[in-house]
Parts: C-alpha cells; structure tokens; sequence
C-alpha cells in the first residue's frame, strides 16, 4: 500500500528549465520557469513528489487522501548550503579575528575536540538538528578530522535520511602537531569512508582538503588518486578567501600559475568540486572555472564576519552560472539561508548592483541542485523528485506579519522573507516526505 498525503498551502518553487539567465529580473518580466499557486496542494507519494497544482482543480482527485493544511503559509523546496562546516557550531560567533588567526586561535583547537566520540555524537547532532530546523535539507559539508567522528557523522546523516554531500577534513601539514594526521592516515579513513558511506541511501563523499595550506602535495596528489578511482565522488575546499591566504599559498606553492591552479595540477577541478568563496579571484582563475564547470560557493555573510571581501557576482556570473549560496557556519555566523541570501543582497549593493530576489532564491535551491548535478532529484517541486520541502509561515514574527500584510506579489514576499525572517519562520521541514522538523504553535 502506498503512503500518500497531500499538503495544501501556497506553492512556490521554481522549475527544472530556470537558469540564471532566464529567470525574471523583477515582477513585470513573463517567466515560464517559476511556479507560484495560492491555493495550491502538492500530493506526496512515498516519499516523492508525484503532483503539483491548484487546490480546486485537483481536490476531486485527492478526495481519500489525508490532506495537511497549511492555508496561509508557503510550501516551497528546502535550502541546500553548498559550504558549511559540521564541526564548527561550538565556535560560531568568535571575536575579533581574520581567517589564518581565527583558525589558529578558534577552529582548530575547538575540532580537535571530536577525537572524544561522545563530544563527537552530541555536536554533530546538534549541528543536523539545527540545519533541518533552518530549513536546510541538503549541505555540502566539511566534516571532522578523525575517522570515527566522521563514521559517526554519516551514521548520524544516514538515520536522518538527507541528500548529503561531506567527508573527513584532510589535512597533514602546516597545522598544530595536535590537529593532523599523517599522509597515509587522511589517505586511509578517506578510502575507507568512500567504501563504506559513498553513494549509500542519499549520501555523496566528497574529498574535503581543508585548503591548500593545510596539505601537502604529496596529499593533493593522492586527493587526485581517489579522485581518479571513484569519479563521481565530490571535492569541497577553500580558495580565494583571503589575501594574506593567498600571499602563503604563492610563498609554499612558488610553482603555481594562481591558487586555484594547485589543486589543478593534481586534477581537482572538476564539475564536481565546490571551491569556498572565491571572492580575489584573477581571471584566468575564471576561465578555468568555466571551462572545469566547478563550482563556486559564495558565502557572504562569512566574508562580512570575518572580513574577507566582497564577492563580485556580477563579474564571476559573466564566466560561470556554477554560483550557488552558503553560509559557511562557523566563519559565518548563522545557520540560515534567509540571512545568507540577505547578505548577498547587501554586498551587491555595496558594488552598486542589485541582485534580483527571484536569482538568489534560485541560488540557495535549483541553482545549487544543478551546479552539484543533483537536480534531478531535489531542489524543486516538480513529479518524481524527492520530497524535500519546508514550510514557511510570514506570520510567525510580529515584524514579518505586519510587513507581510502590505506586500502584493510574489516578488514582494520573497523580498521581504530574505530580508526579515529568520529560524522562526520555518513551520516545518520535510525529508523524503517525512516530517523532521515542526515549529510548536
Ligand atoms: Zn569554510
């Protein structure tokens, strides 16, 4: 018998045919490639989506089937944070410092702690619980040091039943003695981890080099190794966040022609590898980005916090469309999309440009599902694809249901969410279509 169920409310999603080029700029723009019903009903049929329509026009099918109402609120596709750290939530909000400093004196001291599999268990619990109550269905995460945080981490993932992408944090060099391992031991768990986690239920492994300067090439090299023999593993590290970053990696690696070419060399720009923030980049950087189609991840409100740069989309977005949207918790200070598209507004308009709602909505859902070549299963709601989803209520906080009952479009809603909400207007959150998440009322 199969588990069916119907969820009523405001539907918002955008479709598979949405690109960064032809989404609407503003509200008078036609577009075929959004989906906004006001009245509408999205029908779940283990687990997948199998309809999307107006309440009216499909009620006579669905007349035995359990129907959740959530009139008044907005159903639309949960968030995917394409650069997030899962060993981090311990030191997010530090004080003061840069990111070679912030790493010295916050992050590493603080990761080294989940050698202890108990602090391990509890963080990393925390940290999934938390991305699901932000509406976060789907991260590419960097995950911890050591095997069995990591093993634990899937485990923790797997029991939750998320789309995911992470994988242990390698690093073997030009870091405290206390916090790395050696060549051969980044190499093995990361071997073993593939074997065991890789491509089970809705998991994805990515290679996860913390960032040039924490590697040896002997480790970039055997990065490229797995690489080679599990091609359709995913890689995640840093590059181009800060300049005393990239001063070090010209200094270490005299050799390379720009950051990213040093993982280049070792074959790690592929169409599978999300690069952290990219915010200096040259160029010829650009081009490789364009002709490796790998992905950038831009984390605006990490840039702000800790003092990076701006990232320019407007120049980046001529050579690639691969731009997606993260928060980067830790280095940023929150858990939430809706911040995170409010910041990317908010550094394109220090570069006197305005980033469009309906583009960085799209960044932070579909844009990212198919930069990670993932969006033929999430991203939007459409039949077939898995029912991620989440459930947005404007009402939930008095600024946001007073604003909310001035706006007069789509446009205007989405506007003033990305701007305004936060945490407490994610009613619910749906994996697979299961409820892993609802708000008490
Ligand atoms: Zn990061």
């Amino acid at each position: 018998m199969k588990k069916r169920l119907a969820y009523r409310g405001s539907i918002f999603t955008f479709k598979g045919t949405a690109t960064l080029d032809n989404l609407p700029r503003k509200k008078d723009d036609l577009s075929d490639h959004y989906l906004y019903i006001e009245d509408g009903v999205l029908l779940v049929e283990d687990g997948l989506i199998k309809k999307v329509g107006d309440y009216n026009e499909l009620k006579g099918e669905i007349n035995d089937i359990e129907i959740i109402d959530y009139k008044g609120k907005i159903i639309t596709p949960g968030f995917i944070d394409t650069h997030i750290h899962a060993a981090q939530s311990g030191i997010v909000a530090a004080y003061g410092e840069k990111l070679l400093e912030w790493l010295n004196n916050y992050v590493f001291p603080f990761e080294s702690g989940y050698k202890d599999e108990e602090v391990a268990r509890k963080d990393l619990n925390f940290f999934l619980d938390h991305l699901i109550q932000n509406g976060t269905t789907t991260a590419c995460a960097f995950g911890p040091l050591f095997y069995n945080a990591t093993d634990i981490f899937f485990t923790e993932i797997d029991k939750r039943n998320m789309r995911f992408i992470t994988g242990n944090i390698l690093m073997d060099t030009n870091s405290p003695e206390y916090f790395m391992l050696s060549t051969k031991d980044n190499y093995d768990n990361a071997k073993k981890l593939i074997e065991k986690w890789h491509n089970k239920n809705r998991i994805h492994y990515s290679l996860c080099p913390r960032f040039a300067l924490s590697c040896s090439e002997e480790m970039l090299e055997l990065s490229g190794d797995l690489k080679k023999q599990y091609p359709d593993i995913y890689l995640q590290t840093h590059l181009d966040e800060n300049l005393n970053e990239i001063k070090e990696v010209k200094r270490i690696f005299p050799w390379s022609k720009h950051y990213l070419d040093v993982y280049d060399r070792y074959n790690l720009v592929t169409d599978r590898s999300v690069f952290g923030h990219c915010i200096h980049t040259t160029d010829a950087e650009l081009e490789l980005f364009k002709a490796s189609q790998a992905i950038i991840a831009w984390c605006p409100i990490s840039n702000n916090f800790l003092g990076s740069g701006l990232f320019d989309f407007k120049r980046t977005s001529k050579f690639t469309e691969n731009i997606t949207l993260a928060t980067d918790m830790g280095g940023g200070n929150t858990f939430s999309m809706f911040a995170v598209m409010d910041d990317a507004y908010k550094v394109c308009m220090l570069q006197s440009y305005k980033l469009p709602s309906m583009i960085r909505w799209y960044l932070a859902t579909l844009g990212s599902a198919k930069a990670l070549k993932i969006a033929d299963k999430i991203g939007s709601l459409e039949p077939g694809k898995e029912a991620d989803f989440i459930v947005i209520d404007p009402q939930a906080s008095p600024i946001l249901k007073y604003r909310s009952a001035q706006v007069n479009d789509i446009f205007e809603l989405l506007f003033i969410l990305m701007t305004l909400a936060d945490d407490r207007q994610i009613k619910a959150t749906y994996i697979l279509g299961n409820c892993a998440y609802e708000a008490d009322s």
